[in-house]
């Protein structure tokens, strides 16, 4: 058995049942995607455009993708279509871009929209409170061709474990809160948080998808 399979089948093991698994495979090389695949994985992040579509090229159609990166809003055209989620949407003028190219296309693309709660100001996403206000005053009533499926956050970069908890914590409070305000939300159930160093926190504050990455594959070269 590969290492690669090896590694997937060790996570995969942690796993609750329902928590699906993202494998984030930036950076790895098409062969280490192949090992995966052929262990059993067909749900797979990406956080570059060209990468993603380079290797959806060399590798079996039936492999869901899923953008987790920072979205430029000239590269979004290359995305609608190929992929089975975008879970980095972190403003409201990518989505609507979103929303526009995908009613072009013809297809439906399924969102997730990204949530900044780490003390790192280098990260993407909506602040709660602005997301809060953004639902209430029905932002997504608007939406052609976009389904928002839930929340995706990163935690804070630290080894204190109570911080992190504590940023997971308010993610899933604010789903929560965005549920109660909006009845009418439908299919709003999807929580993405939770990296290889601290997903099995993100799980107990109620993630329904970890995007695991290193703990797979093995650290990346940039
Ligand atoms: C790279 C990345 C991950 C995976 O990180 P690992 O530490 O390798 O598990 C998860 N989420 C996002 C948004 C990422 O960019």
């Amino acid at each position: 058995m590969s290492m690669v399979a090896q590694n997937l089948s060790a996570v995969l093991h942690t796993l609750p049942e329902g928590v699906q698994l993202v494998a984030v495979s930036k950076f790895h090389p098409v062969e280490a995607l192949q090992q995966a695949y052929e262990a059993g994985q067909r749900l797979f992040g990406e956080s570059r455009v060209q990468e993603l579509n380079e290797k959806r090229r060399h590798l079996p159609a039936d492999i869901r993708w899923h953008f987790i990166g920072h979205l430029q809003t000239n590269k979004v055209r290359q995305l609608i279509g190929n992929v089975d989620m975008i879970e980095s949407v972190d403003s409201d003028r990518l989505l609507r871009l979103i929303d526009k190219e995908s009613a072009a296309a013809g297809v439906v693309t399924r969102v997730l929209l990204q949530v900044h709660v780490a003390a790192e100001e280098t990260k993407f996403g909506f602040l709660p409170d602005e997301l809060s206000e953004w639902f209430r005053s029905g932002g997504y009533t608007t939406l052609k061709a976009t389904h928002i499926c839930g929340l995706m956050a990163m935690a804070s970069n630290t080894d204190d474990d109570e911080r992190v908890r504590a940023d997971f914590h308010a993610v899933a409070g604010l789903m929560a809160r965005i549920k109660a305000e909006n009845p009418d939300l439908r299919g709003f159930d999807i929580l993405s948080m939770g990296m290889s160093h601290d997903y099995p926190l993100a799980i107990a504050e109620g993630a329904t998808h970890v995007r695991v990455g290193s703990a797979i594959f093995g650290e990346r070269k940039y």
